[in-house]
């Protein structure tokens, strides 16, 4: 391991099952009657064999889908390298897969993350640059707001000369349902500092990542 900082130690994870949760969340038996009440709306029985414990199965799911709300991106990336010896190009992590759940309609948003930053002198592990991108997945999105936050996340903490994040992705809401736009993917990007700055830059960063067209907003 290399050098490091300010190890920021996470809270002990949450206890489970039905313990009470923070002020106003919902106990699971009231999460979980909700999904009954949902399957009924739908014009089935809760009750029938196939589908008692499809509650339970669903609300475990959530657990996962929102499991962004108890992580503080920002304590991912406290733990930086500073030493980087002189390392003056950008470091890019690109196709990072994620699942995320639209705050429209609660279906899923399924896309590739591409995350850059120019250090000026502070690198991260690149696992960490990853975990942002799911730290924000796992919540409630609408997808340029997650694009936003990514970076401005990155931005905030390591402090680089520059940061890019384009995202890439498909969302349920619009092949699954309404108007059924199968394969139609929706990108979007955030570029600060050098990025925005310097059009040699983000060619360079656009290129790596394959979407030499991103338009920049
Ligand atoms: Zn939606």
């Amino acid at each position: 391991m290399m050098a490091s900082d300010r190890m920021t130690k996470k809270p002990a994870s949450p206890a489970r099952a039905d313990a009470a949760g923070p002020a106003g969340k919902p106990s699971r038996d009231e999460a979980e009657a909700a999904i009954r009440t949902i399957i009924r709306w739908a014009g089935d029985d809760p009750d029938r064999e196939g589908l008692l414990d499809t509650p339970a199965r669903v609300i475990r799911a959530w657990e996962e889908f929102g499991a962004g709300y108890a992580q503080d991106p920002r304590d991912i990336l406290q733990r930086t390298f500073e030493e980087i010896a002189g390392y003056d190009e950008m470091v890019v992590l690109r196709d990072i897969g994620f699942e995320s759940h639209c705050e429209h309609h609660m279906l899923p948003i399924i896309g590739r993350a591409h995350v850059a930053y120019l250090p000026r002198n502070r690198v991260v592990g690149i696992s960490k640059l990853a975990r942002i991108v799911e730290a924000f997945a796992h919540r409630l999105q609408i997808q340029e707001k997650m694009t936003a936050e990514i970076a401005d996340a990155i931005q905030e903490v390591l402090d680089p000369f520059g940061v890019a994040v384009v995202i890439d992705a498909e969302h349920h809401c619009m092949t699954t349902r309404g108007v059924r736009r199968k394969g139609v993917s929706m990108v979007t990007s955030r570029m600060l500092g050098a990025f925005r700055k310097d059009p040699t830059t983000r060619r360079e960063f656009l290129a790596m990542i394959g979407h030499p067209h991103v338009s920049v907003g």
